[in-house]
């Protein structure tokens, strides 16, 4: 163990290394630069992948209970530094001071749920004498680990997204390398730093900072990892899968999440919800609600609420108790989403509030009448813009809602439970929340979407599934008495 601190280098198979090419982190408040870090070369991942080969057996012979202690040592550091995991998460990210301080309590949960779960990876029993001629076989399957995952993460959830991918490598005995994403590293180099102190052994985990297409491709494309765990947008996702090759491949991707309210909803509840489903982390959320499709007869107290709402959120200084919503992630990104708006608009949609732009910072913003063949209203916009439509009954909700190339939650208002059991049956979602926006997740849940939005599933159960191969035993018996 060494007590170097994170932020001065990456973690590299236990090592903290530090290298002259470097990355540099900016708050996306006022860009003003919060440290470097390195910018690892190829080679560097070639390293972590030829060290993380010893890791992968170190990993799977560590006995299930020492892997619990460790994960409750390492879920205990974050505990004891979260205020110190909280200010870097809103440092370097989006999240005001109080999402952060939230992101912090989930990536403590999910690090706890990782430990107890280690204990429940089991197989089954296999009746082999379902079949003539193979009376005289008893046998099992069990799980055995993959061996070396490579896990790619965004920026939006820089600490618990990074948890996700670890804690389940962990439990299940896998070696583990992270790409964090280069523009909020540090949080992924606290966790490193957490698992450090809580005596992981050298070699199961590095933490690798560079650039997608220079140490990302290295890590996709090397044979002897044996599966990818991605959390990031649709096109990243979709080249990666291309050039991965025959390996495990597990796809956390973006959706543009839909919310259905029925006129026998409690209209007050829907509406302040799906406010706030659609500005947390300013917008910036995998399951954050981008179209909200209301029944006629209550789309116009709707809309007013809505707005009103909307236009009282505070935005401004990240780290103050009382700011509801932070900048984007940068400049950039709060350009595309200007631009995107613009060309609606452009197009004739209704701009109710919000649609102006400070640098980073964009205000939230709410449209209406968008026409179908605009980008924000196919793609997801990953900002804080929220898209209302009037709609007849709930079959042009569902249609309308599965009408796009993504489907990772849902959520419906209604009171009535026909209702609700129609959306469940016809809705194309990895996750459907009854009286609640798509806005909603815990830690301990399956986790993923279908079409655009992945593969596979999240949430830790889950990812140990995926991080896992079922292996099959039979026992022949020769002498094996038939009564
Ligand atoms: P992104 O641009 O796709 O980047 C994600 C990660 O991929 C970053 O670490 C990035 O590295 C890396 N990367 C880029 N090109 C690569 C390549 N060719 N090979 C290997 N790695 C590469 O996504 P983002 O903007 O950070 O995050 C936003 C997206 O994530 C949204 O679409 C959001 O919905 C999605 N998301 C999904 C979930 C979920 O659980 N379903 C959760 C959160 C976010 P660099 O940073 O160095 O470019």
């Amino acid at each position: 163990m060494t007590t170097q601190t994170a932020v001065q280098g990456m973690y590299l198979a236990g090592e903290w290394m530090t290298r002259e090419a470097k990355i540099d982190v900016y708050d996306p408040h006022d860009q003003s630069m919060i440290c470097s870090v390195p910018s690892a070369s190829a080679e560097d991942m070639l390293l972590a992948i030829k060290e993380a080969k010893l890791g992968m057996k170190i990993a799977a012979e560590l006995p299930v209970y020492k892997r619990m202690e460790i994960l409750h040592r390492a879920a205990g550091y974050v505990g004891e530094h979260r205020d110190r995991f909280a200010r870097t998460i809103a440092k370097e990210g989006s999240k005001t001071i109080t999402e952060a301080r939230g992101e912090v309590e989930r990536c403590i949960e999910t690090l706890r749920i990782s430990a107890e779960e280690a204990r429940r990876i089991n197989g089954e029993t296999i009746p082999f004498d379902q079949r003539p001629g193979s009376e005289d076989r008893l046998g099992y399957y069990f799980r055995f680990p993959v061996g070396i995952i490579g896990a790619i993460t965004p920026f939006n959830d820089p600490l618990n997204l990074v948890a996700h991918k670890m804690g389940p490598a962990i439990a299940a005995g896998n070696a583990i390398i992270v790409k964090p994403a280069s523009v909020t590293p540090l949080s992924a180099l606290l966790l490193a730093e957490a698992f450090d102190h809580a005596g992981l052994p050298p070699k199961i985990l590095s933490v690798i900072t560079g650039s997608g297409s220079k140490v990302g491709d290295v890590l996709v494309t090397h044979p002897d990892v044996r599966m990818i765990s991605f959390t990031g947008g649709l096109e990243t996702g979709e080249k990666i899968t291309h050039q991965a090759g025959l390996k495990k491949i597990s796809m956390e991707l973006g959706s543009n999440s839909p919310v259905i309210v029925l006129k026998d909803a409690d209209l007050a509840h829907a509406v302040s919800a799906t406010v706030s489903g659609s500005f947390s982390a300013a917008g910036q959320n995998c399951i954050g609600v981008q179209r909200v499709y209301i029944q006629e007869s209550i789309y116009d107290t709707f809309e007013r609420l809505f707005v009103e709402q909307t236009a009282a959120i505070s935005v401004g200084d990240k780290m103050l108790e009382t700011t509801n919503m932070g900048p984007m992630i940068n400049e950039n990104e709060a350009r595309r989403v200007e631009s995107w708006v613009e060309e609606a608009v452009g197009k004739g949609a209704n701009l109710l509030t919000g649609g102006m732009r400070d640098g980073a910072y964009y205000a939230p913003t709410v449209l209406t009448h968008v026409a179908k063949d605009c980008t924000i209203a196919q793609q997801e916009i990953f900002g804080p813009v929220v898209l209302l439509y009037p709609v007849r009954d709930l079959d042009e909700a569902i249609d309308l809602s599965n009408s796009v190339n993504y489907g990772l939650h849902a959520g419906i208002f209604t009171e009535n439970l026909e209702n609700a059991f129609e959306a469940i049956t016809r809705l194309q979602v990895g996750g459907l929340m009854i009286n609640d926006s798509s806005d909603y997740r815990i830690d301990g849940m399956p986790f993923g979407g279908v079409k655009g939005s992945g593969i596979g599933r999240e949430g830790v159960k889950s990812s140990i599934l995926e991080m896992t191969e079922p292996r099959v035993v039979s026992f022949k018996l020769k002498h094996r008495k038939h009564e």
